[in-house]
């Protein structure tokens, strides 16, 4: 397994290479050590918050038209480095080749709505009043910070770095400790684009940077992506800061089949969405409501799902914790009465036996009250439900704490629209297994989902890295004095 450089932090567009406590990276593909990176402190956070805050004057001065040269270059060198980019990937979390490759170029897709933003972000002129003008302009926060997960190492962080920056942000990001050699290789390609010293900084590190990051007084604005157990606390400490923050959490993603739908289109689909990066994805199918009788398509998934195997077109999960998590929630479903159609546990790929994977896993006969059906199990399993009408189903939908994703499956255009009307998620697929928005629509869930007001990626992305200045201006004295002027 190829190994990779020590992951250092990169702050004020220096790599700092600080003797300080490191932690092993492993590659889930086979559990061989990759890497090693620094578990910084809050010492090392308040030196990248001060690059930052060094950098912001000239870099929000500097006109947008002219940030946005640098995205443009940077666009050209992940499309150069797309190979390597997506070997990383593939390495340090486990998912297939081709999925990595998907991942990079959905983080040139990113970029280039960044490269978009002259064009979306002009502000507003009006005569409010006799002589009078008042115009509006988006101004950015300052320093800024970002938390990404371990399950999307290169594009998550696309998500918000080219936007917040772009919008003439300093940007802190804390990657995921488990997966931090994408984020070490965009540093170094953000300066080879030419971006300049502590616009963009990286420090890594766990819980203690999070922490730190909440409470740092210099820091405006705070996105995290990851667990809903983590994105409430990161809200609730962010925000008692008084800062502003998006929190984007878990997922229990449902999609409601109907007996019309198309039975090939819904297997390959449905199969596709639990088992595509391990079912490691926040847009996974997870939990699916047959309404009636839809025993035909279940058969053609267990069919469909027989094709995804581990190790070929099925990548690994993150660790040998995820493998125990996953394979203990398939056995207590089992216990309690559900009827596993395809079994994933003890899965072994040969020559990748260090590795940690679980083979597509299918579950029928679950209850809406089994652990399965409620919690996020994040791995390549689905659980089916059954319920007598579309009203039971939506009732069991509705009943998740989480609002990802939802989805439903049927050629009947006012079923579909009764499901996009009252399920309580925010991102809605009909005939789509994972209904993500693609730019400029933006990204975000309902529920516990997502914590605060904005999505995080597209359009609404500018309304959190920017705030309005309202500036009212009259020059004619001639003008009469009314009570508005
Ligand atoms: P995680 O919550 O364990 O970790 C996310 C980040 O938080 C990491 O950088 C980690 O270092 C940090 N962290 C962990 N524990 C912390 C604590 N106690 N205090 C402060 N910071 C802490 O999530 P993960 O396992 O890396 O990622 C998988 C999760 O992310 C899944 O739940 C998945 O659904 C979710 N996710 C959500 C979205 C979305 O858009 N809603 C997208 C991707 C992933």
């Amino acid at each position: 397994m190829t190994t990779y450089p020590k992951v250092q932090n990169y702050i004020g567009g220096k790599f700092v290479a600080d003797a300080l406590t490191t932690m092993e990276v492993h590659s889930p593909i086979d559990g061989t050590k990759i890497s090693d990176l620094p578990l910084s402190s809050r010492s090392e956070l308040d030196q990248a918050v001060a690059a930052a805050e060094a950098a912001f004057p000239a870099w929000s001065q500097m006109p947008i038209k002219e940030r946005v040269q640098i995205f443009f270059r940077y666009r050209e060198l992940l499309i150069k480095h797309r190979d390597e980019l997506a070997e990383i990937v593939h390495r340090e979390n486990g998912k297939t080749m081709g999925e990595s490759y998907a991942e990079v170029d959905k983080s040139v897709e990113l970029t280039e709505f960044a490269c978009s933003m002259p064009q979306l972000v002009l502000g507003e002129v009006m005569e409010v009043s006799k002589g009078v003008e008042c115009r509006t302009e988006r101004s950015p926060l300052g320093v800024v910070a970002f938390v990404s997960p371990f399950n999307f190492p290169n594009m998550v962080p696309h998500w918000t770095v080219p936007n917040a920056l772009v919008l003439g942000n300093c940007m802190i990001l804390k990657p995921s400790e488990l997966v931090p050699l994408s984020a070490y290789r965009m540093a170094e390609l953000l300066t080879e684009a030419g971006l300049p010293d502590g616009v963009f900084n990286v420090v890594n590190g766990a819980r203690e940077i999070v922490e730190a990051m909440c409470d740092h007084p210099d820091i405006k604005a705070l996105a995290f992506v990851g667990s809903t157990r983590v994105a409430k606390i990161v809200y609730r400490r962010a925000t008692s800061n008084l800062k502003r923050c998006v929190a984007l959490g878990g997922a229990k993603n449902h999609l409601l089949v109907l007996p019309d739908a198309h039975t090939e289109m819904t297997a390959s689909n449905v199969v596709a969405s639990m088992s595509g990066c391990a079912g490691q994805r926040c847009m996974a199918a997870a939990a699916m409501v047959g309404v009636g009788e839809i025993d035909h398509i279940i058969a053609k998934m267990v069919e469909e799902g027989k094709k995804v195997v581990p190790g070929q077109n099925l990548g690994s999960v993150i660790s040998k914790d995820a493998v125990e998590r996953i394979e203990r929630y398939i056995a207590e479903a089992e216990q309690a009465g559900a009827k596993v159609l395809l079994d994933g546990r003890g899965t072994v790929v040969p020559g990748s036996e260090g590795g940690y994977y679980v083979g597509p896993t299918i579950i029928d006969h679950v209850t809406p009250d089994m652990a399965i059906a409620v919690e996020e199990v994040f791995g390549p399993v689905i659980v089916i439900m059954r319920a007598k009408n579309i009203d039971e189903a939506i009732n069991i939908e509705n009943g998740s704490n989480y609002g990802n994703a939802a989805a439903v499956f049927t050629q009947s255009g006012g079923m579909a629209r009764y499901v996009q009307e009252h399920a309580s998620a925010g991102m809605i697929g009909v005939n789509i297994g994972v209904p993500v928005p693609r730019e400029p629509f933006s990204f975000g869930g309902w529920n516990e989902s997502k914590f605060g007001v904005c999505d995080i990626t597209g359009k609404s992305s500018i309304e959190f890295w920017t705030q309005i200045k309202k500036t009212t201006t009259k020059w004619n004295p001639e003008a009469r004095t009314n009570w508005m002027s």
